[in-house]
């Protein structure tokens, strides 16, 4: 069985590592390029969001590269994540009639257990709570890494990029608990040059559909591109609190639907209630803007849009909202990243100058 599954950004180490961790050989597609894109979006319908054409190009090339069974998260069927799977496994039975396609429903953690993953791998319900515990340890890792490098690439965007490639070996050379609390001291002792942030610099809170803020291919790098302009990237999403959200023991969830509550009061499907929460949050922590981004059609986050838009009147923060799909151009983006960072930055030097006194302001020097 050569098992593999659609990248998740830094988070396709720790899901590789608990599929093999459960014996499967795992193999993964190329990382994703233009090629992955343009096949995916071939074989997919028209309108259907960026994360499923993605997602269909990762399965077409792991197949090419040998792979015989694909694993997809499954989701409920308030928004089109919850019909995915069946899209997919359609039009991949098109490709290659042999394939053994595996939806892994994110709402049943019970039968993840105890039934889905015990019998295709043929082992115990103990093993696989093992491996979770593991996913969830070294998943935490990594949202750890990924907090350091957004800071260092504010003060050294040459020498973070050196080191992440170095902390990305440590991650995925950990493969026990031991070895993870290991490689938490040595990724900090590397990004330890800059734990002191200037009090001036820009920050912007990222929030957004999970998919698109979390695979850096289909946000066109948006993290990296932020920190070469010296802006800190704030993420709240990650696989780790994702996963603790399906074990329903991520309590800071509560918290994010109450901060939500004003402006969203149900969850239209999707990110939409955390996107909410998560952008309050952030401007009640003083961040300089907010950018919001999803892929073009996506309803909740549409939903989610007009929320935010509210949201900033009130607070007069600057939201960004990027809608993307495969026609986006990354010189576009960088365009309007660009235009939108130079707007946060006169409206803080402004509110730096009305906070001086007046009095030093008429002073000569
Ligand atoms: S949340 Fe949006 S992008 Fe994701 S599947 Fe649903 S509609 Fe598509």
């Amino acid at each position: 069985m050569k098992v593999a599954f659609p990248y998740f950004g830094y988070d396709t180490i720790a899901l590789k590592n608990f599929l093999e961790m459960l014996g499967a050989e795992v193999v993964l597609p190329p990382l994703p390029t233009e090629r992955t894109l343009s096949l995916g979006t071939k074989y997919s319908p028209e309108l259907i969001c960026l994360p499923f054409k993605i997602t269909l190009g990762n399965f077409i090339e792991a197949l090419e590269a040998g792979a015989d069974t694909l694993f997809m998260a499954a989701g409920a069927r308030k928004c089109r994540f919850g019909y995915y799977h069946f899209i997919q496994e359609t039009i991949l039975k098109q490709i290659d009639n042999n394939v053994d396609f595996y939806p892994i429903s994110q709402y049943t953690p019970f039968e993840f257990i105890f039934q889905k993953m015990p019998k295709i791998f043929s082992v115990s319900p103990a093993r696989v709570m093992k491996s979770i515990n593991f996913l969830l340890a070294h998943s935490r890792l990594i949202e750890n890494f990924r907090k350091l490098v957004r800071q260092a690439r504010v003060i050294d965007f040459t020498l973070a990029s050196i080191h992440e490639k170095h902390a990305l070996e440590i991650i995925a050379d950990a493969i026990n608990l031991m070895q993870i609390r290991k490689a938490r001291k040595e990724i900090k002792a590397l990004f330890n040059f800059a734990d002191d942030l200037p009090e001036n610099i820009i920050k912007v809170g990222l929030v957004g559909e999970i998919y698109l803020m979390l695979e850096p291919f289909a946000n066109h790098d948006i993290e990296k591109e932020l920190g070469k302009m010296g802006v800190l990237v704030l993420n709240n999403r990650s696989l780790y609190r994702h996963i603790k959200h399906l074990l329903h023991i991520d309590f800071d969830r509560i918290k994010l639907n109450h901060r939500a509550y004003k402006y969203l009061k149900e969850s239209p499907g999707g990110e939409a209630l955390n996107t909410v929460g998560e952008a309050r949050t952030f401007i009640k922590n003083g961040v300089d803007g907010i950018i919001h981004i999803f892929p073009f059609t996506c309803m909740p986050e549409n939903i989610a849009l007009e929320a935010l838009q509210k949201m900033s009147d009130d607070y007069s923060v600057p939201i960004l909202s990027l809608s993307i799909d495969e026609h986006t151009s990354k010189i576009g983006l960088l365009t309007r990243l660009e235009a939108f960072i130079d707007i946060l930055k006169r409206v803080k030097n402004q509110k730096a100058v009305s906070r001086v006194p007046r009095s030093s302001l008429l002073t000569p020097h």
